[in-house]
């Protein structure tokens, strides 16, 4: 295999196309970024048919922003509605690699929904079809098969390694919305922490009596979940908050600007959805870490603009450095979260 496939957000292939080629530049892998607006995922071909594994590697997933779900890709097949399986076994075959498992997805676009019927009704010719010819079987290091379907005659197979995937189909995340929360927006911060803080270390680092600040809390969603985790908080915003969560007597309520107030003590957690320049944001955030105010930080980047990843990567260097260069060692992960939008949540945790 000579590709990579990626699975991103319908609108983001340009912003994951660019960080993609950026990034296999650096890591010496020169090729091709192949993509349609709207489509919702992005091909990256290598040039001179070198083999994709290398650079798969090279790029893990938990690196890339724009990505939801990264896979060796095999060329993109067009099937004849007679019979749509045999080309696609003959390929895993000839590829001469084997999976545990393999899951059909389809983009996650309107189009690709409507596809879903489609996959379903081919799951069980298709199953026996790769055991018969070995291609499915009991131990193969966990790889998996991913047939992504484009349209009813449009699959591309591409296969993922522990370690170095999402484990859900599509990449996504699906979360269900708790409904004493005070605004949807809660479910950004639920899943940033999903996709951050490894679940067996929840209660060490997102403990009961810990104290938090958010900037931007009203009405409350991100609060609210630092509350549900036992958390004391310092809410900040002009705006108002949900009076339920103010009952819980855990919050207290400042209305001040987010961009000037600093802590009366040194705080666990800082949490920032306010919405304004991302460069503004980073060096706001910035300043907290430098000074220590807080041990992890979780907030967003507001990205209404075009060209979106020139503008990320911008501000993911300016904090690099500035962390770097005040001799602060710290652990910096930034994703395009599947409940963001027109968005990207970056973590930070300081080591020491
Ligand atoms: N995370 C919140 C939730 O889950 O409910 C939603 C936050 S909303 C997207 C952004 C908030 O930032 C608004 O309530 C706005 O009042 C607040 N805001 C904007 N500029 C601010 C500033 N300079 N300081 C504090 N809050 C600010």
């Amino acid at each position: 295999p000579s590709e990579l496939l990626f699975y991103c957000r319908a609108g983001f292939e340009p912003d994951l196309a660019a960080e993609v080629t950026e990034k296999a530049a650096a890591a010496g892998g020169a090729g091709e970024a192949l993509f349609a607006p709207g489509d919702g995922f992005v091909r990256f071909r290598l040039d001179g048919g070198e083999p994709a594994n290398a650079l798969h590697r090279a790029l893990p997933l938990g690196s890339l922003v724009f990505a939801r779900q990264s896979l060796v890709a095999l060329p993109p097949l067009r099937l004849s509605r007679e019979d749509r399986l045999s080309p696609i076994v003959d390929q895993v075959v000839a590829s001469g690699w084997n999976f545990e498992s393999f899951w059909q997805e389809t983009p996650d676009t309107n189009d690709g929904k409507a596809l879903a019927g489609l996959a379903k009704a081919l799951d069980r010719p298709l199953a026996s079809l790769l055991k018969k010819r070995r291609a499915l079987r009991r131990k193969a290091g966990g790889r998996r098969l991913h047939l992504l379907w484009s349209a009813g005659d449009r699959v591309q197979l591409g296969m993922s390694f522990p370690g170095n995937r999402s484990e859900m189909p599509g990449g996504i995340r699906r979360l269900r919305f708790p409904h004493a929360a005070p605004s949807r927006s809660t479910l950004k911060l639920e899943e940033a922490w999903h996709e951050f803080v490894p679940r067996d270390e929840w209660d060490e680092r997102l403990g009961e009596g810990m104290q938090a600040a958010d900037l931007g809390a009203a009405p409350g969603g991100w609060t609210w979940q630092l509350v549900q985790r036992g958390m004391h908080v310092y809410a900040i915003d002009n705006g108002s908050m949900d009076k339920g969560l103010m009952a819980t007597g855990l919050v207290e309520h400042l209305r001040e600007d987010g961009f000037v107030w600093a802590p009366p003590c040194r705080l666990d957690w800082l949490v920032c959805d306010i919405v304004d320049r991302p460069a503004r944001v980073e060096a706001m955030v910035e300043r907290w870490l430098i000074r220590r105010w807080c041990r992890e930080a979780i907030f967003n980047l507001k990205l209404p603009m075009k060209r979106r990843w020139p503008e990320v990567s911008a501000c993911l260097e300016h904090l690099a450095e500035a962390l770097a260069s005040a001799g602060i060692a710290a652990e910096v992960g930034c994703r395009h979260l599947y409940h963001d939008r027109e968005e990207v949540t970056v973590h930070v945790r300081l080591r020491g």
